[in-house]
């Protein structure tokens, strides 16, 4: 058996992957989002799709002198999605979000081939771990694919991202998932640098409470993005856990069904002494499945914590 000598270089995969998603998604996007799948399929020789009961969410194989797509899809379903990726003034932008994610993943599969002859892999000779990057790669160009840089700037300069039912709106707009526009913020250079994170939670199951314990959070993380100045404030917070303030809000959000602004405030050090820094917070419930959205903003100053006062022996009260 050949070794490989050489190890991939990923960093310049994953240049590619993003350079090539930017530029499909430039050359055929339309007046209006969502970008059409469909012609930018074609463009990279896709010539078939089979939508069918599969065991996995889709896959892509080389045939003849292009691809074959593969989705998973229940029987019923697949008339009208093919329908819609025939048809030229849908191409594809009202398949489902499920479909379209991994039909542009599928395409993002194509990045890593020499279309100039017949399809031949760029890439030989992968292991485990090359193959798991291989397919996070993937997702990152379905993302890019979908949510273009430019596409993303012209948004977010006209829509706050931090209020909830805007974010809910720009995932309907582009039909992609929450938690993929989400994931996508955080790989976008235009994320503005002012202090903002966003968390997309899922409530645990009332079967996992039973068990649950003190310590066990109520909450979980599915996704989240936080800006390069929030960074300093939530950096250190497990990426699957909410900070304290935030579970509390949510609580009461959850209690009340209200959508009104709260204020939360997040432990941090200012020259040498604790501090509480003010955050403004939203809350927005995604879907009745128990999955909500929490944004957070610095606001104001941090004030200084307000400590335990123990009383020295002279009587004075003194801050320690
Ligand atoms: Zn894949």
């Amino acid at each position: 058996m050949k070794r490989r000598t050489q190890k991939i270089d990923w960093t310049f995969w994953e240049r590619q992957v993003c350079t090539c998603a930017e530029a499909m998604a430039h050359r055929h996007r339309r007046q209006t989002l969502p970008i059409p799948l469909g012609p930018i399929a074609r463009d990279r020789r896709v010539h078939r799709y089979v939508f069918d009961r599969l065991p996995v969410a889709g896959g892509i194989a080389v045939e003849e002198n292009g691809f074959v797509i593969y989705v998973n899809c229940e029987p019923a379903d697949a008339p009208s999605w093919y329908a819609k990726l025939a048809d030229e003034s849908d191409g594809g932008a009202t398949l489902p979000v499920r479909a379209r994610f991994t039909i542009a993943h599928e395409i993002a599969h194509t990045f890593f081939y020499d279309l100039s002859t017949g399809p031949k892999s760029l890439l030989s000779q992968l292991d485990a771990p090359d193959l798991s990057r291989l397919e996070r790669l993937c997702n990152v160009g379905a993302a890019q694919m979908q949510i273009s840089d430019r596409d993303l700037r012209i948004e977010t300069e006209l829509h706050d991202i931090l209020i909830p039912t805007n974010l809910l709106q720009m995932a309907r707009r582009f039909r992609v998932s929450l938690v993929t526009l989400v994931v996508r913020l955080t790989r976008f250079p235009g994320w503005s640098w002012r202090g903002g994170a966003i968390f997309i939670v899922s409530k645990r199951g009332n079967t996992e409470s039973a068990e649950r314990d003190e310590q066990t959070p109520r909450y979980w993380v599915s996704a989240r993005a936080i800006d390069g100045t929030m960074r300093a404030f939530l950096g250190t917070t497990s990426p699957r856990s909410l900070p304290p303030d935030a579970s509390r809000s949510l609580d009461r959000f959850g209690l009340d069904g209200g959508d009104l602004p709260d204020e939360v405030t997040i432990p941090c050090r200012v020259g040498g002494v604790d501090a509480l820094q003010p955050c403004g917070i939203h809350c927005a419930a995604v879907n009745e499945d128990g999955c909500f959205m929490i944004t957070m903003r610095l606001s104001g100053q941090p004030t200084r914590a307000v400590l335990p006062r123990v009383t020295n022996i002279d009587g004075a009260a003194e801050v320690k």
